[in-house]
């Protein structure tokens, strides 16, 4: 692997070589490159670095894209080849030969957090990180181990692109080892990768930011969001019918759970239907009817964009406890898993 800046004086390195050489083995005429929010504004520095290294015509995506669930097969019919930046390959999904995913990592030394968070450490500690962070996966394990404290890592099941990864659905790494852990140690920035881990476990979280060296729990965040998803499963009982969102993309779709909970909604007398989609939006679920909806596409879509919706939107678990199916102790925060 040989790492570049993505563009001039970026922290983000990316592997030209690996872009060139998947593009040379599809003999690609075209490509097109999916880009980050982030990395938008440079489309053009980008496209034309790609260009250069594949000889090329290079086209620019403008859909959004979500992570490396989101499989943009609208492309396919347009480009020999897909360049999807920022995110790791899910190998659940199975191979897509017209696929390159350029996984952006991030060129900061995590180990001065991570001395700062030793403090907090204790026992043998489960570490977790994300994708921009892997390539310091070793060193991160290393320090923690010279310095007297036990450090595991796991593979997580096949969804995810690489050891001790978090994904915003996919918390296995973690729980794999929960039992041979006294705490997690997470190693990145921002809420959303770790606050899933801190809902589904009982366990100590610390989260160690090597941007801006900053150590801290996620506990007043994750009773913030406790609450709220109480709150939609008691507004979500009185509801009638339910549209149970299904969505089209690949790494996303969860047709027989979908389907099992329509069956269980109308064993319960209320009223359910499928509803096919490919982005779930506030527009989607004030067109129709329903009374509240249900989500089996991305889980964060309900959890992270709560105050976006006027009607309940539940998750798979939170709806079964609204239908009266299970108790209220069975609330998990909801991942989507390779077997699934
Ligand atoms: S399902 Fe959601 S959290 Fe999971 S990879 Fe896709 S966008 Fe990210």
């Amino acid at each position: 692997m040989s790492l570049n800046p993505v563009i001039d004086g970026s922290k983000f390195l990316v592997d030209f070589d690996a872009i060139a050489a998947a593009s040379h083995a599809r003999r690609a005429r075209k490509v097109a490159i999916q880009l980050p929010e982030g990395l938008r504004a440079f489309a053009a520095e980008v496209a034309s670095r790609v260009a250069s290294v594949t000889g090329a015509e290079v086209i620019v995506d403008s859909e959004p894209c979500f992570g490396a669930c989101d499989i943009p097969v609208h492309l396919f019919g347009h480009a020999d080849l897909v360049v999807q930046f920022g995110h790791t390959e899910m190998p659940s999904i199975g191979a897509i030969p017209k696929m390159h995913f350029a996984n952006l990592f991030l060129d900061i030394d995590p180990r001065p957090v991570v001395e700062k968070a030793l403090p907090a450490l204790s026992g043998s500690i489960g570490v977790v990180t994300t994708a921009q962070h892997m390539q310091h996966l070793d060193s991160i394990v290393s320090f923690i181990r010279e310095r007297g404290l036990n450090a595991l890592t796991s593979r997580g099941d096949s969804r995810l692109g690489g050891y001790a990864q978090l994904l915003g659905c996919d918390y296995t790494s973690a729980l794999w080892i929960g039992d041979r852990v006294d705490m997690y140690l997470y190693v990145g920035d921002g809420d959303f990768h770790p606050i899933g881990l801190a809902m589904l476990t009982d366990k100590k979280l610390v989260a160690a930011n090597p941007l801006d060296l900053t150590v801290r729990t996620l506990d007043t965040l994750r009773d913030r969001i406790m609450k709220q998803r109480l709150s939609s499963i008691e507004r979500a009982m009185n509801a009638r019918s339910f549209g149970v969102l299904i969505s089209s993309k690949l790494g996303q779709r969860r047709k027989a759970l979908a389907e099992t909970l329509v069956t269980e909604i109308i064993a319960t007398g209320r009223n359910a239907m499928l509803v096919h989609t490919n982005v779930v939006s506030p527009d989607l679920i004030s067109h129709y009817s329903f009374d509240a909806f249900v989500s089996t596409a991305c889980p964060r879509i309900a959890i992270d964009d709560f105050h976006r919706y006027s009607k309940p939107l539940l998750t798979p678990v939170e709806a079964e406890i609204a239908i009266g199916l299970k108790p209220f102790s069975s609330f998990c925060f909801d991942q989507i898993l390779a077997e699934q």
